[in-house]
């Protein structure tokens, strides 16, 4: 039996999206009427710069997250994630003009969290989510999986964000505010604005974007999962921001942006030397990633590689939020003839490195790093995608 015509749904796509209309039947009795689509990321480079108005390099990966569902007749929502969250029960129902509040299952609470900031108020409806990101990966299922419903809603409610900003904004205000994750906002945004064959050179500061081009056939970018994640990143991270924010009032700036590594090393004697070594990561990660863009442009992927590896450093000594098993990644992967470089993305203590080479060398990367690292990675070829998008089912 047909379930909608596929035509312009991209292969990445078109699997899940079947996957989640039939689960959708199945729970619900009756076919979507709604479907959205949006995408995880890859931090090229930029890392943890984002909440210090700093630059971010992203680009969106071919792992997506798609939300379906349509209107609810009996005065309820429901909604049901695919994904196996922590164990947590995958059916959730709460009325909406009741008015939401953060609670259990917790994965819940980035959908919640959209509805309450979502720029209308929201009709009842029923939906299910699937996404082929893994989830705390480092690959951002989270604002993936709230831009996506954002998405859907602007489909339920035939409404649309009054900007794209806005609708990045509402995502990650969503997650502070119901997940309690006092991200940046680098992941919604690529999630909200990438474009296909381009990585996306973000100024935290201005808002403003520049996309750049990121398709040349003899170039792979690819990620590996460390497939660990260690505890600390839920209680390290909202400490490393606390530590930018302190510094930059010692100096009395807005945020860490604003300075530059002489003048941070001109107060080096009055600053805890922790606090000294975070700021001292982030200012010059902002100067790497503003390179790194120029490098890209100009197709020195050996500059860029260099900029990479030297990233993982200042994440690994510096702002240490990298771990063992990202290290062991990284060092095997910059031993492989072909690569340009190589660094851990995202958050840190876990999930993902990125790695930039010749196509003609992904093979031998993978299985040299197969051969050192015991703990089972596993890879990812990316091309980069496009950003979310209502999809006609
Ligand atoms: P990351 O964004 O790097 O994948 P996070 O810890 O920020 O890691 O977000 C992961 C959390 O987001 C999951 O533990 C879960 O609560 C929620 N989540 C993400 N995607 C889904 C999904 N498809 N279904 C249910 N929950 C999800
Ligand atoms: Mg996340």
């Amino acid at each position: 039996r047909r379930l909608g015509n596929m035509a312009g749904v991209s292969g990445h796509v078109a699997p899940i999206l079947e996957n989640a209309k039939l689960k959708f039947e199945e729970k619900f009795g009756e076919l979507p009427a709604y479907a959205a689509v949006a995408p995880g990321r890859v931090n090229l480079i930029g890392e943890h710069t984002d909440y210090n108005g700093g630059f971010v390099f992203p680009m969106a990966v071919p792992m997506v997250t798609v939300v379906v569902g349509r209107e609810s007749q009996d005065g309820k929502s429901q909604v049901y994630t695919m994904s196996d969250a922590a164990d947590e029960p995958r059916l959730v129902e709460f009325v909406v003009k009741d008015g939401l509040q953060p609670g259990t299952p917790k994965w819940a609470n980035y959908v919640k969290g959209v509805i309450a900031n979502f720029h209308e108020p929201v009709k009842e409806f029923q939906a299910v989510i699937i996404t082929s990101v893994p989830l705390g990966g480092g690959l951002s299922s989270s604002a993936s999986l709230e831009v996506a419903f954002y998405t859907f809603l602007e489909a339920l409610m035939k409404s649309n964000a009054s900007s794209l900003t806005e609708k990045a904004l509402k995502c990650q205000k969503a997650e502070h505010d119901f997940a309690g994750m006092p991200c940046g906002i680098m992941d919604q945004f690529i999630a909200v604005m990438a474009k296909h064959g381009h990585a996306l050179l973000l100024d935290c500061r201005s808002m403003d974007w520049e996309q750049v081009p990121l398709n040349d056939p003899d170039i792979a970018i690819l990620v590996t999962n460390s497939n660990v994640r260690h505890e600390l990143s839920g209680s390290e991270y909202p400490e490393r921001r606390k530590h930018c924010e302190e510094v930059a009032q010692v100096f009395g700036v807005k945020s860490l942006r604003e300075l530059s590594v002489q003048q941070l090393d001109e107060k080096a004697g009055v600053l805890d030397p922790k606090k000294l070594q975070r700021a001292r990561h982030v200012i010059t990660e902002i100067e790497r990633t503003s390179k790194a863009a120029d490098a890209l442009k100009l197709k020195d992927y050996n500059q860029f590689g260099k900029l990479m590896v030297e990233s993982h450093e200042s994440l690994r000594d510096d702002y240490e939020v990298s771990c063992k098993e990202l290290d062991e990644l990284v060092n095997a992967a910059i031993e492989v003839d072909g690569v340009y470089g190589s660094r851990m993305t995202g958050g840190g203590f876990g999930g993902c490195t990125v790695t930039l080479l010749k196509r003609s060398s992904v093979e031998g990367v993978i299985s040299h790093i197969q051969s050192k690292y015991k703990k089972g990675a596993t890879f990812f070829i990316c091309q980069p995608v496009e950003g979310a998008k209502v999809i006609e089912i």
